[in-house]
């Protein structure tokens, strides 16, 4: 066996024990980070270690230390699993290893990324003339499109940022609903554009369309980016689009919808509703390692305007063979990348239009299931209006819920994130993996029955 059969058979036999032991192991890790520091060694070594034993050592020392992030019975943050065909196509994609940035040098992985694009606009029901990127996360995606909405908005006021940069431009105002994810704030302090202004939300968190009317009623003709919500980290709500996006399109705004793990909800005929509107926005982030279950990272950035995306995000090299139908670098912020459509497009390959649409239901059926059954904890109280995947769940008090979650992730049969939503703390509980069933939600609600009843007692 040469070095790289030696390296692989190790991974794969390591993966697959993993895989064993992933539906009855506790979901919390067993050591601490000191722990696995020490098994690991601290020493570099001086002379080689051949690849199998690195690759056993690291299985070795980690294993106690890893969360079972990919139970089904994980439901902490909003975290998908891994499903088997894109797990093999992201194998696949570190084994061929192609720095997918140009067209014309990795034909394989452009044409990936072409299908793909083509099934995810028709999928999520956007114009099929969008742009579409695949970046790290939500995150970038959210710094992706709104470095072409600033770079647009600024265009239109006369402003070329690409050549001026920010000192000396116009303000751009950029408006966002109160319960807006964290990170768009943070996407926008990359870019420059400072602290958004914040618009009132209803009780699920939705952005309230008269406070943003009434606050964008002097904007007309300026430089102004207004940010939308597909799925609220805590109630799962979605904006209401069609009349938002009317509102801010009024009045000159780029929109953009932050559906990290909400714009999925596009692509079932049952849930297809809550983002009605949502198509005539500007631009839209969705992470394909949450709902769509592809091993991390991936996100999905969607600009409707080619043009705006690529002049944000093109460069210019001598070395570069550029394609006149254009690059993958122009759609990103990287230049170097992994073939990162690959498993995006093989758990659509696998599933299907029908499959997903079962996905995201499945989801919202689970979610459903753990509302009723919460109802019936002694003490327990649903906070939110479950209409998506999102469960909220408080304890009487702040210090009683957070015990909850402590007593909770002890037993260990379930993970379930302590948040703090509307001023109170709570217990988040997301489903968002593939492989979750209904035993595994009655399953994790005797664990937190179990929990509440031992901290009541
Ligand atoms: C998770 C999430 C993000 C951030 O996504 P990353 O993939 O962690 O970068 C942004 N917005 C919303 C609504 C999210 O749920």
């Amino acid at each position: 066996m040469n070095e790289t059969d030696a390296a692989l058979a190790r991974a794969h036999a390591n993966a697959l024990t993993w895989f064993d032991t992933l539906p009855e192991r506790a979901v919390p890790a067993r050591a601490p980070v000191a722990e696995v520091t020490a098994a690991l060694g601290t020493d570099l070594p001086d002379g080689p270690t051949p690849a199998a034993g690195v690759v056993d050592l690291l299985a070795t020392a980690c294993e106690p230390g890893l969360v079972a992030m990919g139970s089904p019975r994980f439901f902490g943050f909003v975290i998908g699993g891994a499903h088997p065909a894109a797990l093999g196509a992201d194998w696949l994609a570190s084994a061929w290893d192609q720095n997918s940035f140009l067209r014309q040098v990795t034909p394989a992985h452009s044409a990936v990324e072409d299908v793909t694009r083509g099934w995810l606009l028709d999928l999520l029901g956007l114009p099929a003339e969008a742009a579409v990127g695949f970046v790290t996360g939500a995150t970038m995606s959210n710094f992706t499109c709104l470095a072409a909405a600033r770079d647009a908005v600024l265009r239109r006021a006369g402003w070329d940022v690409g050549t001026a940069g920010l000192t000396g431009s116009p303000r751009v105002r950029v408006l966002v609903g109160r319960e807006r994810h964290d990170t768009v704030d943070l996407a926008l302090r990359y870019l420059g554009l400072g602290t958004p202004e914040v618009v009132d939300a209803d009780d699920q968190g939705r952005i309230d369309v008269t406070a943003l009317e009434a606050a964008l009623a002097d904007a007309v003709g300026g430089p102004v980016v207004v940010v939308l919500q597909a799925g609220n980290v805590h109630s799962g709500a979605f904006d209401p689009f069609a009349e938002a996006v009317a509102v801010a399109h009024r009045a000159g705004a780029w929109v953009h919808v932050d559906g990290a793990f909400g714009l999925f909800a596009a692509a079932s005929p049952a849930t297809r509703d809550r983002v009605r509107g949502y198509e005539d926005a500007d631009s839209w982030t969705t992470d394909a390692h949450k709902t769509l279950n592809v091993p991390y990272d991936c996100g999905i950035a969607i600009v409707r305007d080619r043009a705006a995306l690529r002049s944000a995000m093109s460069m210019a090299g001598d070395y570069l063979i550029t394609d006149e139908g254009g690059d993958q670098f122009e759609t990103v912020p990287e230049s170097s990348r992994r073939a990162r459509a690959l498993p995006v497009w093989a758990v659509l390959r696998a599933l299907g239009r029908d499959g997903v649409a079962d996905l995201v239901e499945r989801f919202c059926a689970l979610a459903a299931q753990f509302r009723d059954g919460v109802a019936e904890i002694p003490g327990a109280e649903v906070l939110n209006d479950v209409e998506f995947t999102q469960v909220c769940v408080a304890f009487g008090s702040d210090e009683l819920t957070q015990a909850v979650v402590r007593a909770l992730l002890e037993d260990g049969t379930a993970w379930m994130s302590g948040s703090r939503w509307h001023d109170r703390a709570v217990v988040r509980i997301a489903v968002s993996n593939w492989s979750t069933t209904a035993e595994d939600v009655r399953r994790s609600l005797d664990a937190l029955r179990r929990a509440a009843a031992a901290t009541a007692g």
